[in-house]
């Protein structure tokens, strides 16, 4: 595995590959991060992982400063995954004049965009940077952050990028607890309620089953979710991939909640398809 830091260096590796698999994260790596890797390492010649913590995507009063990092570890589980390339820019690398910058329309007025205004045009900005650099054939995403992946979808759609994105399924821990790297931030307290999350997207998974009204589900679920010390930031149902409002012909629902632990906010979903 070679480590990378120049946007030209990178270049002229990758030249003439015929598939490129890469998967962009924000380091800190877990199962989540190595099954996005594995995916990747089997659908393609070359895999390139990209690890940035990306200023652009966090708010003034969010955890930028303070996003966990550990190089060695990242290092050792990206040579295991058979990582061919890290890439590891800089700020300066990845915003070298800012004077453009990528912005969603329709999409990010709902769930995290809501709570998180501008989040989502960072993370279009530097997904888009990250494409220019590596062209790849086809880049992967966690279903985790399942609104970014919509939007992903629809800014390749939209400005025809020439790549192809995969979904990749939700990795969690044993307990049901979606893998995040921003699970270190808890409490062994709100680490012990963190699985509370799972168990009521599964519960609200079984109510629509029974045939249960959109509206009663999101209503029990948002009651289920009321752990001591935290609040919640939204119990959402939107249509997906569109993100609109869920309406009697809308095929697939994207149940999504955000939790605010103390130090952690937590986010984790269920698409949960009509009839299937
Ligand atoms: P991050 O480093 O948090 O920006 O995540 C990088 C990529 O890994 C994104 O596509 C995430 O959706 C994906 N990812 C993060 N956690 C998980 C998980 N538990 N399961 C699957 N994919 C994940």
């Amino acid at each position: 595995m070679k480590i990378m830091q120049s946007v030209e260096q990178l270049r002229e590796v990758l030249a003439g590959q015929t598939s490129i698999g890469f998967v962009p994260t924000m380091g800190f790596l877990h199962e989540g991060h190595a099954s996005l890797l594995k995916q990747a390492r089997q659908d393609n010649d070359i895999v390139v992982l990209s690890i940035f913590v990306n200023p652009t995507q966090f708010g003034p009063n969010e955890d930028l400063d303070r996003y966990p990092r550990d190089e060695q570890r990242d290092q050792r589980l990206a040579q295991a995954a058979g990582v061919d390339y890290l890439f590891y820019p800089t700020n300066d690398v990845m915003y070298p004049l800012d004077m453009a910058r990528v912005t969603v329309r329709s999409g990010d007025d709902v769930l995290c965009g809501a709570s998180r205004p501008g989040h989502f045009d960072g993370v279009l900005t530097v997904v888009s940077k990250l494409f220019n650099i590596v062209q790849p054939t086809r880049a992967y995403f966690g279903l985790k952050d399942a609104q970014q992946l919509a939007l992903i979808e629809g800014y390749v759609a939209d400005y025809f990028v020439p790549v192809e994105i995969k979904r990749c399924p939700i990795i969690r821990e044993v307990d049901g607890l979606a893998k995040s790297s921003r699970n270190v931030y808890l409490s062994e307290a709100e680490r012990e309620q963190a699985p509370g999350i799972q168990q009521a997207l599964q519960e609200a998974k079984q109510a629509l089953d029974a045939g249960t009204p959109l509206e009663t589900v999101l209503a029990q679920t948002r009651a289920s979710l009321h752990f001591e010390g935290t609040t919640i930031d939204y119990v959402e149902a939107v249509a997906y991939p569109t993100l609109g409002p869920v309406n009697p012909t809308t095929k697939t629902i994207l149940l999504a909640v955000a939790v605010q632990f103390k130090s952690a906010r937590l986010i984790d979903n269920l698409l949960y398809t009509r009839g299937a």
